[in-house]
């Protein structure tokens, strides 16, 4: 698909970027803070400019707000925000002791409808009694794409009564975007869930799975799913892996071999997690000059752009998402493209 000159042009897109919401505001979600991510929590909060930290009755706008900030003032056409199920029983009903997020996905529909560059990645638990009418609604609202996080949300993708809802979705043409691999800001009830191989069952029923961070580690004592990555994306033609937010020591092996070999890789923040510049510099893979200038990049959406180019990532990862989305999706993008007069205005709540 080309660029039109009116409307939206179909540029660079993050495919992995967080709504955080904490049920204080007038958007339908939840957050848990345990005590253990707080420093974690600050430290985002600082490299994202986000004042005033994850609390308080205004964190909803102030996030959001941040967030548009960033994009509007970045080279990306496009971001997927992202919604965030409950994690479930096996008979699909939440479990709010075991959850620490949730993002509905009215959330996501509701500000993509607001703001012409984001485009909402809902969340839907198969095991849910409403799961088909839910999926159904999404796609008929401008759905992107689904996201999981199997080993966080307890879903055995692989289990043969789920195969209806791979077959809907890959009728939708909605792409699956799946966590694999290490986990850390939120927690895992389901460590054998982990790796790629628990997505071959959407794969084999045709749906484009994008399995977010490729497999990789995130704590250094994580089991290391990279090698299924591999083989899995040698094997299946419709698979794919996110880049978010590939850049810190523990992803360096990993990275190297990307770097290689980086056919059906998609770029991806996932934002708000910090990336980190210094180990690109320290593999030898940016010069001194280039470490200073990407660590003057306040701007954390355009900060991972520009450091994905210099470790020497072809073009086509920033701009392949869009060969993958349903159609009317990317069609819908680039007309609302042209009916929006001007730049946005903050959304207000
Ligand atoms: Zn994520």
């Amino acid at each position: 698909m080309n660029s039109t000159n009116s409307g939206l042009g179909l540029g660079p897109i993050d495919v992995h970027v967080h709504l955080s919401l904490n049920g204080q505001g007038s958007l339908s979600g939840w957050s848990r803070r345990r005590w253990v991510m707080r420093p974690f929590l600050a430290a985002a909060a600082h490299d994202i400019g986000l004042r005033g930290g994850f609390a308080g009755r205004d964190f909803d706008e102030r996030y959001l707000n941040r967030l548009v900030g960033w994009l509007e003032d970045s080279s990306l056409s496009a971001a997927v925000l992202l919604a965030y199920d409950w994690v479930r029983d096996s008979y699909g009903f939440p479990r709010k002791d075991l959850s620490d997020l949730y993002v509905s996905n009215e959330a996501v529909i509701a500000i993509a409808r607001r703001h012409p560059k984001f485009l909402p990645g809902v969340s839907i638990h198969p095991g849910r009694p409403d799961a088909f009418d839910e999926l159904e609604r999404c796609a008929a609202q401008g759905a992107a794409l689904l996201k999981l996080l199997p080993c966080v949300q307890n879903v055995d993708c692989n289990e043969s009564r789920y195969k209806p809802f791979w077959e809907r979705l890959a009728k939708l043409g909605l792409p699956l975007l799946a966590h694999t691999g290490g986990e850390f800001c939120v927690r895992s009830i389901r460590n054998d869930l982990k790796t790629p191989a628990c997505l071959r069952l959407p794969l084999e029923c045709g749906v484009t799975v994008i399995a977010a961070h490729c497999g990789t580690r995130a704590l250094p004592w994580d089991g290391d799913h990279f090698q299924t990555f591999l083989e899995m994306r040698s094997r299946y033609p419709n698979f794919y892996g996110d880049l978010s937010p590939l850049s810190h020591i523990t992803h360096l092996v990993s990275l190297e071999r990307l770097r290689e070999d980086p056919a059906r890789l998609l770029h991806g923040t996932d934002y708000p997690v910090v990336s980190a510049v210094f180990p690109s510099f320290l593999k030898g893979w940016i010069s001194r000059e280039e470490l200073h200038r990407l660590n003057a990049i306040g701007n954390p959406l355009e900060k991972k752009i520009q450091l994905t180019r210099a470790q020497g990532f072809p073009e086509q990862v920033f701009t392949d998402l869009w060969r993958l989305l349903p159609e009317t999706v990317v069609r819908s993008f680039q007309q609302r493209g042209s009916r929006i007069p001007g730049p946005p205005d903050l959304l207000a709540f």
